[in-house]
């Protein structure tokens, strides 16, 4: 038999999957001939702050420098007390976690639904405690989140929910936007995202009180163009440059024709490995609309010989770049968390006079089995807007004959 011809992948890494084309080049040109670099002082950044909250339909969008310092301002706006508590999800990015920890509350981790990766009404409601101050949704990998009966359980308990779209530009749930369900919604803007300038973020927000805090705590909670301002609070530099808001609203303007194409490519894999025993394509639920950040192919480790781990190796040999097991460890199995390393030696927020009258947050793997199924059975694909039909063909038949060679 001779080998199928070997399609090198497009990577988000580098211009190969990456579309910067004239209108980021004119725009980045304008800046620069502008003289004027800094967002404060520039149009590109209140212009991609309008065109964001036209696109997503929120009365106010702050841009920022990363998907980090959009989760950062939305705790922040939150405003906790010292030791009050977050739920969140244990399989995401550290940069939707240590926000949490240096506004001085504690994250507390919620499971996940193994098959949808993502937290639900039920697991977060389990994590609740007279401390709890606001509940982080996350949408994995661009698929939804079941949001609405966590906003109900938020509601009744006067809880913030935000939600962490940085995976989910998009993607939609009964024709609702990810980001625009919540209070607040965050993205990011980092290279690997569905749209990109290297580095950046931004907030989605529909309450006037908390977007004012938003707005202003990426500017050292100086509120720009107020009368008498002051400095009002501790805050942070996050702002975005205009080079960077430049690039974000060229790229925006191309948002849905890229989404269009991770999610052509997508369905058009989901339909070819329909059929292969063990494997199988992410559970998209039914009204919602996935965003494919990624392709999250669920192996099943009865089926497949060595699981999720010998399966990616076959397609990493076969130069497909897959993640088994995503970011392998759970959030709270990082050293950061597992030993508390936060402020000098103080283990500060979990342990102080702030926590006397309450129970200490406890982080163990027996306490969220469904995600450590969950990433016990996938291997993430790289996906972005330039894998065409020939990749597609090139990674299913992958898949298939690995699946072949470790069937149990
Ligand atoms: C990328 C990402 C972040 C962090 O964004 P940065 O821009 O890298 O700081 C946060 N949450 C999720 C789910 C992400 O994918």
């Amino acid at each position: 038999m001779t080998s199928p011809p070997r399609p090198s992948l497009p990577s988000c890494a580098d211009a190969s999957g990456r579309s910067f084309g004239e209108r980021e080049r004119e725009l980045v040109l304008r800046v620069l001939e502008s003289g004027t670099l800094n967002g404060t002082r520039g149009t590109m950044v209140p212009e991609l702050e309008r065109r964001l909250a036209e696109t997503f339909g929120v009365p106010w969008a702050r841009t920022c420098s990363s998907g980090t310092a959009a989760i950062h301002a939305a705790i922040a706006a939150v405003d906790p007390e010292p030791g009050d508590e977050i739920v969140t999800t244990p399989i995401t990015d550290m940069g939707a976690i240590t926000p949490i920890v240096y506004q001085s509350a504690i994250p507390v981790f919620a499971d996940v639904d193994p098959d949808t990766f993502n937290v639900t009404a039920e697991t977060v409601e389990r994590c609740l405690t007279r401390r709890t101050r606001a509940v982080i949704v996350t949408h994995l990998f661009g698929g939804c989140a079941e949001i609405d009966p966590i906003a109900e359980l938020c509601r009744s308990r006067g809880l913030v929910l935000i939600e962490d779209a940085a995976q989910a530009y998009l993607a939609t749930d009964a024709g609702r936007l990810a980001g625009t369900i919540g209070d607040i919604g965050c993205f990011s803007l980092q290279q690997s995202k569905q749209i990109t300038c290297g580095e950046g973020g931004f907030v989605l927000c529909r309450d006037e009180r908390l977007a004012r805090r938003i707005r202003i705590f990426v500017d050292k909670a100086w509120p720009y163009g107020e009368d008498h301002p002051d400095h009002e609070f501790l805050a942070l530099n996050y702002r975005m440059t205009e080079l960077q808001a430049a690039v974000a609203l060229a790229q925006l303007e191309r948002l849905p024709e890229l989404v269009a194409c991770r999610r052509r490519t997508a369905a058009r894999l989901t339909e070819l490995i329909d059929d292969v025993p063990g494997v199988g394509p992410p559970a998209v639920r039914p009204g919602t609309e996935h965003a494919f950040w990624r392709y999250p192919l669920r192996v099943d480790p009865a089926r497949i010989r060595g699981g999720a781990d010998a399966l990616g190796a076959r397609l990493k040999e076969a130069g497909i770049f897959c993640a088994p097991r995503y970011v392998r460890r759970l959030a709270f199995e990082c050293r950061v968390l597992a030993e508390q390393r936060s402020f000098g030696d103080s283990r500060f927020p979990w342990v102080g006079e702030h926590r006397r009258d309450d129970p200490p947050v406890v982080y163990s793997r027996d306490r969220t089995p469904g995600a450590v199924a969950a990433l016990e059975r996938v291997v993430v694909l790289p996906w972005n807007e330039r894998i065409d039909e020939r990749h597609v063909a090139y990674i299913a038949r992958t898949i298939r004959d690995a699946a072949r060679e470790l069937a149990a």
